[in-house]
């Protein structure tokens, strides 16, 4: 057999399934100007370029190495042919799709494939490309948590597919989850040269970042993900069904795997991450709400989140169904939790600064929320997620956030918008105890700016959701509120809240 060509890796295709062979000739480039062109949070920075050194240090004379402004300006130093996997942006995509000499292959580090999704897109003809639907098909595709032979022609295990009902629970009683602390790696010599080249580039002026820097949490390389992900199984899995919707103030972890950003680095395979959860349900260790809760994170919304990403092309970035224009505040852009009051904002926008990472509820029903209900141009919001999040992605953030989380798609994924009043907040989360304001008031001077938000955001869109019936109720109730007039006049001047 011929020896495989070159592949060229991008810095989130690192992990061991982006190769052919063992020994493949391996290209990585360091291309500055990526830093350059957005303005990332310092820790997601370094994580990127640690993981892509570690990896060039661990393949040795096995991969060739370079370091260069641009991808460009690397190629031009390479020799030969290459073979590249299906890039992850759609930017990246076009590029290497104009290269002569470079072959690109179908993307990798996804359970299911592209035709897989048009495929079932097809089959669904006018009705709307529920997750749900695909999460099953995915289940019966790969055989994950399904009774009989394996192959998916059995039923789901245990009967049901999806077991969210059960797993919607607030947080424990006395707000703590007792597990031990997760996995964290070690920092090395690799990342202190990661930390002297950001501080160096900082000072010179060249580069510039949002965020705290801070010890590095999350892997790094192939090892520590595994250990991560042992981890992860090992103590948290069996909690994180319960608690998967939970937020609390002093434990912004709680029950969650923490693994996404090796995932989105491809240092692990999301396919090794289901079996690992499934074998432990099998073995009796976790609960299946809590394994079915967690697969469905990987084989259904991630999976969802990709392929839509193609699917809706480059448009659906664009969209803003609810002419929602205001730009980003000043404190949220920078990150200052310490310039707002409401506890749940300023906790999570903390975490954010502190670590670049939140789960996904405060994502969606704190950060998401908010921006939501103030009107604010969904595609800020979206790049500001991508920038901001050590897992941040261009495929990740553009139907999560357009769509899944602003709405601004009109529908096309959600059936109503992600906008909830501080009561959820208060259900679900310990942060309303220690807060100025009072989750269930929406005027006066301790008015939730959640709940206040919530009623403005229903004025302002009244007539574009008008003919949504899971909102009918709530904009039934809208009318009947006597102070309307002046909650939305109070809440359009709401600076800080
Ligand atoms: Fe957030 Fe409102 Fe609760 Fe304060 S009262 S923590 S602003 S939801």
């Amino acid at each position: 057999m011929a020896d495989p060509q070159r592949r060229w890796c991008f810095a989130d295709q690192l992990g061991p399934h982006f190769l052919d062979a063992k020994d493949q000739p391996v290209l990585l480039i360091e291309a500055r100007a990526v830093l350059r062109r957005r303005r990332f949070h310092r820790q997601k920075a370094h994580l990127v370029l640690s993981a892509l050194r570690h990896r060039a240090a661990e393949l040795g004379d096995q991969a060739l190495f370079v370091k260069a402004d641009t991808y460009g300006e690397a190629l031009a130093r390479v020799k030969g042919p290459l073979t590249v996997c299906g890039p992850t942006s759609r930017a990246a995509d076009d590029f290497v799709r104009k290269l002569d000499g470079v072959t690109v292959l179908p993307s990798r580090g996804f359970v299911t494939s592209r035709d897989h999704f048009e495929g079932w897109a097809a089959e669904r003809g006018d009705r709307p490309l529920l997750m749900e639907s695909f999460y099953r098909g995915a289940r019966r595709l790969t055989g994950a948590l399904m009774e009989g032979d394996g192959d998916g022609g059995g039923g789901p295990a245990g009967g049901r597919w999806n077991l969210d009902k059960e797993n919607r629970e607030p947080p424990p009683a006395d707000d703590e989850l007792p597990l031990p602390t997760p996995y964290r790696p070690r920092e090395d010599d690799i990342d202190e040269e990661v930390r002297a080249d950001l501080d160096a580039a900082e000072r010179r002026g060249e580069l510039s970042f949002v965020g705290r820097d801070g010890p590095r949490r999350f892997p790094a390389t192939r090892a520590e993900a595994l250990r991560a992900l042992r981890d992860f199984v090992r103590h948290r899995l069996a909690t994180f069904g319960p608690y998967e919707d939970a937020m609390l103030a002093d434990d912004p972890v709680m029950s969650h795997s923490m693994l996404s950003a090796a995932m989105n680095l491809g240092l692990l395979d999301p396919m090794e991450c289901v079996r690992a959860a499934e074998s432990a349900w099998r073995k009796g260790e976790v609960p299946l709400r809590s394994a079915e809760g967690y697969i469905r994170q990987l084989i259904g919304w991630r999976e969802y989140m990709w392929h839509t990403y193609w699917h809706f092309g480059p448009s659906y970035t664009r969209r803003n169904a609810l002419k929602a224009r205001r730009r980003l505040p000043e404190w949220f852009a920078e990150l200052d939790a310490d310039a707002v009051q409401a506890n749940c904002l300023s906790t999570v926008l903390r975490s954010v600064r502190d670590r670049g990472w939140t789960h996904h509820i405060p994502r969606l029903m704190v950060l998401g929320n908010y921006g939501l209900q103030r009107g604010w141009h969904p595609a800020a919001l979206g790049d500001w997620f991508h920038r901001c999040f050590v897992d941040g992605y261009d495929w990740v953030m553009a139907t999560n956030v357009i769509g899944m989380s602003q709405y601004a798609d009109g529908g096309l994924i959600t059936t109503k918008p992600y906008a909830a009043g501080g009561s959820y907040i208060n259900r679900m989360s310990d942060f309303c105890h220690d807060c100025v304001y009072r989750p269930t008031s929406r005027s006066g001077d301790d008015a939730c700016p959640y709940t206040a938000g919530y009623w403005w955001f229903l004025a302002r869109n009244e007539q574009r959701l008008t003919g949504n019936w899971r909102l009918a109720p709530q904009l039934r109730n809208l009318r009947r509120i006597d102070d309307l007039d002046e909650i939305v006049a109070r809440e359009r001047e709401r600076d800080r809240p």
